[in-house]
């Protein structure tokens, strides 16, 4: 007994020591998003089950699109040259705050909402990178910011812009490429994570490019002299590549993928495609890397006495890190506290950990310290890179899945339809909209985001890696 009045008056302190620390603002943005969840799960859901693939996301667009016009914002669709990307506006004036929405889901990783695999749909896609909740995330950080504008409790703008094929092709590109950010004062992102933190590492650059090899049509048999063969030419490359792996600099990947290796086994192929990529944790580091795998086509296609042709289909930038943003960030999530889960919850994340092998130690929800930003991040690419280049950009991470999820899977699929998913997402909509409210309401944070911003930049010159033209709606 005595014991229980201890931790209750511990609770009590430790409330009231958080309630105290928050401004009215900021409960009322706590209020808004609470208001607000059943729909934001209810969109979550929806955006969940359609499992839409990159510039595919017609209705998953239209729900969020829907959602915030009917909120009050003034929404354009179809922005960019992409029927699924679209910019909600509400306010007017400086500062101008935006905060990203991804919602494509990846092929083939259906999933139900259970701990243990199961496809939803057979063959279907699913959202194994939580872009449902991304999305929806988002948008409940944009509304809690415009219902503060609309009450007269700051002045300004925000902006919730929808961003599609995140996954493939990389929609926020040409986003960029059309002024989309111009104008806007700081940015604002989050993604799902096995961990929360204020996100201040960066990401890989990276650049897509497709290379086609044409030879001659012939008999395999009775007249292969007649032939030259395409997939000789292929396999010749590739087997370059493998031998280069082994002299590029440690943080550089190379990955490919054989769209085309010819039909049959009885014909010579006279055509071979190939996507290739590269990347590397700094965008110099990437390009002479580029350089070298595109003339080893050549040499490929030199070999096997064929013709070759490489198309650049898009490339993106490391993310340019904000280390002031992340800071502000990260005193929203002390003040916040971890997110708590029910013992079900808690089950349901071992029994995911137990399926694929890691060690059964539940869900990690606690607020990191605030990180050193390393020179070599490691990890994935994102197109929020190119958006960091040209606005100012915080980033945050919050627990959606339990701790050693394998990402890109049907484990995060399964988190993000359910409440493991939804708790993080919530999360992220307060944690962002306490974040873009400390930029509406101190001009002096404001102003060392976007100094630190200039100063990191330098004197580079962003050049969006795409080729002209509008961008690959429907390419492959
Ligand atoms: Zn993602």
């Amino acid at each position: 007994m005595k014991h229980f009045y201890l931790i209750a008056c511990a609770l009590l302190i430790t409330f009231g020591a958080t309630a105290q620390k928050l401004s009215k603002n900021k409960k009322a943005i706590i209020a808004s998003v609470e208001k607000h969840e059943q729909a934001l799960i209810e969109i979550s859901n929806n955006i969940w089950a359609l499992a839409e693939t990159a510039f595919e996301e017609t209705q998953s667009s239209k729900i969020l699109a829907d959602y915030a016009e009917k909120q009050g914002f003034t929404v354009e669709r179809g922005v960019a040259g992409m029927p699924t990307a679209f910019v909600a506006t509400y306010g007017s004036g400086s500062p101008v705050i935006s905060v990203l929405g991804e919602f494509d889901a990846l092929p083939g990783i259906s999933q139900k909402a259970q701990p243990t695999k199961e496809a939803l749909n057979e063959g279907a896609a699913g959202h194994g990178c939580g872009h449902n909740l991304f999305g929806a995330g988002s948008l409940g950080a944009a509304i809690a910011i415009k219902e503060l504008i609309e009450a007269g409790k700051i002045k300004g703008t925000v902006k919730f812009m929808g961003t599609p094929s995140e996954e493939k092709f990389f929609g926020k590109i040409w986003m960029v490429r059309e002024g989309i950010w111009d104008g806007v004062d700081a940015n604002v992102s989050w993604h799902p994570s096995a961990a929360t933190k204020a996100d201040v590492q960066s990401s890989l650059a990276l650049v897509d490019f497709k290379i086609e090899f044409y030879g001659q049509a012939a008999h395999a048999s009775a007249d292969p002299w007649n032939g030259r063969s395409a997939s000789d030419a292929l396999e010749l490359y590739t087997t370059g590549i493998n031998y280069y792996r082994e002299h590029v600099k440690p943080t550089v990947r190379m990955h490919y993928h054989i769209q085309d290796g010819g039909q049959v086994v009885n014909v010579v192929p006279d055509y071979a495609r190939l996507w290739m990529r590269v990347r590397d944790t700094k965008r110099e580091g990437m390009m002479p890397v580029y350089e070298r795998v595109q003339k080893m086509a050549e040499g490929a296609a030199i070999m096997a006495n064929v013709d070759y042709k490489v198309s650049l289909i898009s490339g993106i930038y490391e993310v340019l890190v904000n280390r002031a943003g992340g800071e502000a960030m990260q005193k929203n999530l002390e003040l916040l506290g971890p997110i708590t889960y029910t013992p079900e919850e808690e089950a349901f994340g071992k029994k995911i950990q137990e399926v694929t092998g890691k060690p059964q130690v539940g869900m990690d929800s606690k607020i990191n310290p605030l990180e050193e930003t390393r020179e070599h991040p490691g990890g994935g690419s994102t197109d929020v890179g190119d958006v960091s280049w040209n606005v100012p950009n915080i980033n945050l991470g919050v627990t959606t899945a339990p701790k050693d999820t394998p990402w890109h899977s049907w484990a995060v699929v399964a988190c993000g339809g359910m409440s493991i998913g939804h708790k993080g997402m919530t999360y992220a909509s307060k944690a962002m909209a306490m974040t873009m409210l400390d930029l509406f309401e101190d001009p002096t944070l404001l102003q060392n985001v976007k100094d630190e911003y200039k100063e990191r930049k330098g004197d580079t010159v962003y050049e969006a890696i795409v080729p002209d033209g509008p961008p690959p709606i429907s390419g492959n």
